[in-house]
C-alpha cells in the first residue's frame, strides 16, 4: 500500500521545476478573427543579470540533486522489498551467518547478541494466574503467500485483530518455523505458526501456535496448496482465508515480553503462546521440511523475565 504513495512523491520531485507559468490560451481562440488593433510595442529583451543566472543554475542543480536522491531512495526501497541471497546483510540458521553471528553481521542487529529480552525461550516456571482471554476478531480475508528465503509467510488483508488489556493489535502476517522455536518445560514441538500483529503505535504482538503431528489441518493445507513456485514472488490466491483456522480450540496461553526471533531481533514484542497445540499431518509437516528443514533460532536466556500462564 505504501509503494504507490512513494512513487507519487518521487514523481513530484522528479518533475522539472517550473519557473514561470505560461499564459493560458483561451479555448477556440484560433478561430477568432485577427484583431485590427495594432499590437502593443514589445518590450526590448532584457539580458539576465549574473545573479539571476546563478539563481537559475542553483535551482536546476538542486532539482537534479533531489531527483538523484529520490532515485537512490526508490532503488534502496526496491532492494529492501526483494531480498537477494547475495546481500551483505544475509543471515541464515546455520553456518557462517547462523544465529551466533547475527549480532555481528550488521550493527543494526546488535540486539541479537546484547539483548536481555530475546525470543524464543524455553517456557517454564510461569506464574499461574487468571489471564484475561484474548478477544480474537478474525474472519475470511484476502491473502497472499510468499517464500521469503527464511520461511513461508502468509500476508493477510487488514481487518483481523485481537484485543487484550485494552489494546488492539492487527494481524499483519503469519509464518512457520520447523521445529517450533519455543520450548515448553524443555519439550520441543514439530513446528510453530507465528501470527504477527501490530497496534496503532507500532507495538508488536505475536500469537504463537504450536503444531504437532496428528490429523490433517485444513488451514495449513490451504497454505500449502498455494505455495509459490519461486522464492520472493508472492502468489495471490483467488480464494479467501480465515486466520481463525490457525487457532486451537482452547485459548489458554503463556505470555512474556520478548523480541523478534530473526534479525534485527528488536525487543518490546508481546508474546502470547497458546498452550494447546494444533495438529498437522505427517505429510503436511514433511512438505514444509522439504523447503525449510531447520529454520528455528535456538532458545535464549530468560534473564529474570516474568512468564504468566492461564490457570
Ligand atoms: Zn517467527
Amino acid at each position: 500500500m505504501r509503494l504507490p504513495i512513494t512513487l507519487l512523491a518521487c514523481a513530484a520531485i522528479l518533475a522539472p521545476p517550473t519557473f514561470a507559468k505560461e499564459p493560458e490560451k483561451l479555448p477556440g481562440s484560433r478561430v477568432l478573427p485577427t484583431p485590427v488593433k495594432a499590437e502593443p510595442p514589445k518590450e526590448p529583451r532584457r539580458e539576465l543579470t549574473e545573479a539571476e543566472v546563478a539563481a537559475m543554475v542553483k535551482q536546476r542543480l538542486e532539482a537534479m540533486r533531489r531527483a538523484r536522491a529520490a532515485r537512490a531512495a526508490a532503488e534502496a526501497k526496491a532492494a529492501e522489498n526483494q531480498p537477494k541471497a547475495k546481500r551483505s546483510d544475509t543471515w541464515s540458521y546455520e553456518g557462517d551467518n547462523g544465529p551466533q553471528k547475527w549480532g555481528k553481521i550488521n550493527p543494526a542487529w546488535a540486539k541479537c547478541d546484547s539483548g536481555h529480552r530475546q525470543a524464543p525461550i524455553d517456557i517454564r516456571d510461569g506464574i499461574k494466574v487468571d489471564l484475561e482471554p484474548v478477544q480474537f476478531e478474525y474472519g475470511a480475508s484476502g491473502f497472499n503467500i510468499i517464500n521469503n528465503g527464511h520461511t513461508v509467510q502468509v500476508n493477510v488483508a487488514p481487518g483481523n485483530r485481537f484485543t487484550l488489556t485494552g489494546r488492539t493489535y492487527e494481524l499483519q502476517q503469519f509464518h512457520f518455523h520447523r521445529p517450533a522455536e519455543e520450548k515448553v518445560d524443555g519439550r520441543g514441538f514439530d513446528m510453530v505458526a507465528h501470527l504477527v500483529h501490530k497496534d496503532e503505535e507500532g507495538r508488536l504482538a505475536v500469537i504463537a501456535v504450536l503444531i504437532e503431528s496428528g490429523e490433517q489441518h485444513p488451514g495449513i493445507q490451504t497454505v500449502w496448496n498455494n505455495l509459490p513456485l519461486e522464492k520472493y514472488e508472492p502468489l495471490v490466491p483467488v480464494i479467501q482465508f480465515d486466520p481463525s483456522m490457525m487457532l486451537p480450540e482452547r485459548r489458554e496461553y503463556y505470555t512474556f515480553m520478548g523480541s523478534l526471533t530473526t534479525p534485527p531481533c528488536d525487543e518490546g514484542v508481546l508474546w502470547i503462546v497458546m498452550k494447546e497445540p494444533i495438529k498437522a499431518s505427517k505429510q503436511q509437516l514433511d512438505i514444509f521440511a522439504r523447503l525449510y528443514p531447520m529454520n528455528a533460532r535456538p532458545v535464549q536466556a530468560l534473564s529474570g523475565r516474568l512468564i504468566k500462564e492461564s490457570n
